[in-house]
């Protein structure tokens, strides 16, 4: 089979590969799209030491069942499917408490590390193990379909949040997974939401995709801003889709007394914390991390188009054309968000 292969660190080639065996419990899915995710632009380049070369990347996908292991019963071969990114072990002590995002034994397609190797979905085919496989409505496109893993953090960022409906929140920081996350806090019932970034081109977006009030911190106080738009009090949630010092600080200085915030950015590994803010106002914070068996409610949400994810989408193309795409991606070319590769075309 076709497979874009990362043969070393910024190095992607169309290889020959041999088309991986289904296990008992396997299911061989011929991939449709597979968006490329930023965690694969930081993996790359040998950075976050996660993607080791030799390897397929690639986790966000959607596409046709081929084949199936002998004793698969939850699909069959012609079935339009997704599946998760993460393989959880099941028998871990988070896996028993359904806890699946922290399982101990985890594994992430198109990922390998020390651990593990585990090939993932730039290529005509993958294997995937029958309890992630998701069957998708025929209304649902792939490339749409191959964005359900991030929707899926946003709707269990949304969901690690108390929210009552008519709440008012907002958002820190408006890329990707906050633009999905402003629409996730829609879904959940708030009443109003605040995006708050740098970019105005990214605000502009979060406008069109629901947010009703937009803060861009080098024109304005972002908490000066919040606390206006809710009678002087600051919102019941905010969600910090960033991770650095100003941006857990505005979240937390945003956020009204007894209100909770959502950390879902961890672009440091540490912050300052404004502890007495946090103390004396009763917050309570919750970390968020991927997510935790969503993936039938966001296909129902992205399928009724209550999550819109077409205005992310900068891009599809060939996997031939992947490698020019990485680089692209890499260079952070202004503007482009999500680029999906289509194997089969
Ligand atoms: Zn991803
Ligand atoms: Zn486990």
């Amino acid at each position: 089979m076709k497979a874009l292969l990362l043969e070393e660190y910024r190095k992607l080639t169309i290889t020959d590969m041999p088309q991986p065996k289904v296990g008992e419990h396997d299911v061989l899915v011929q991939i449709k799209a597979c968006g490329i995710c930023g965690s694969d632009i930081h993996g790359f380049d040998g950075s976050s030491g996660r993607r080791v070369p030799p390897l397929i990347m690639g986790h966000e996908a959607a596409g046709v069942v081929a084949e199936i292991g002998e004793a698969v019963t939850k699909t069959k071969e012609g079935d339009r499917v997704t599946f998760d990114s993460m393989v959880s072990c099941g028998q871990c002590f988070y896996c028993q408490r359904s806890e699946m995002n922290l399982c101990d034994n985890r594994r992430v397609l198109g990922v390998s590390c020390e651990d593990y190797r585990q090939h993932g979905c730039f290529a005509e085919y993958a294997v995937v193990p029958e309890h992630i496989i998701y069957p998708m409505p025929d209304n649902l496109p792939f490339e749409h379909a191959a964005m359900i893993e991030p929707v899926s953090v946003a709707v269990h960022a949304a969901k690690r949040t108390p929210i009552s409906k008519g709440d008012t929140a907002a958002v820190i920081g408006v890329g990707m997974i906050g633009l999905l996350v402003v629409q996730a806090l829609k879904a959940a019932g708030c009443s109003k939401v605040i995006a708050v970034d740098l970019a105005d081109e990214k605000l502009k977006l979060a406008q069109e995709l629901g947010a009703d009030l937009c803060i861009n911190p080098k024109t304005h106080d972002t908490v000066k801003s919040i606390q206006e738009a809710t009678e002087g009090r600051g919102v019941d949630v905010t969600m910090e889709v960033v991770g650095a010092t100003p941006t857990v600080k505005s979240a937390i200085e945003g956020t009204r007394k007894g209100g909770h915030v959502t950390l879902v950015g961890n672009l440091a590994p540490e912050v300052d914390f404004p502890l007495q803010s946090v103390v004396t106002r009763e917050l309570t914070i919750f970390g968020s991390c991927a997510s935790n068996g969503e993936y039938p409610e966001c296909i129902d949400l992205l399928a009724r188009g209550i999550i819109q994810v077409d205005p992310l989408i900068s891009a599809k193309d060939t996997l031939e054309k992947g490698a020019e795409w990485f680089e692209r991606l890499y260079t952070a070319e202004s503007g482009l968000m999500k680029v999906i590769l289509q194997p089969d075309k």
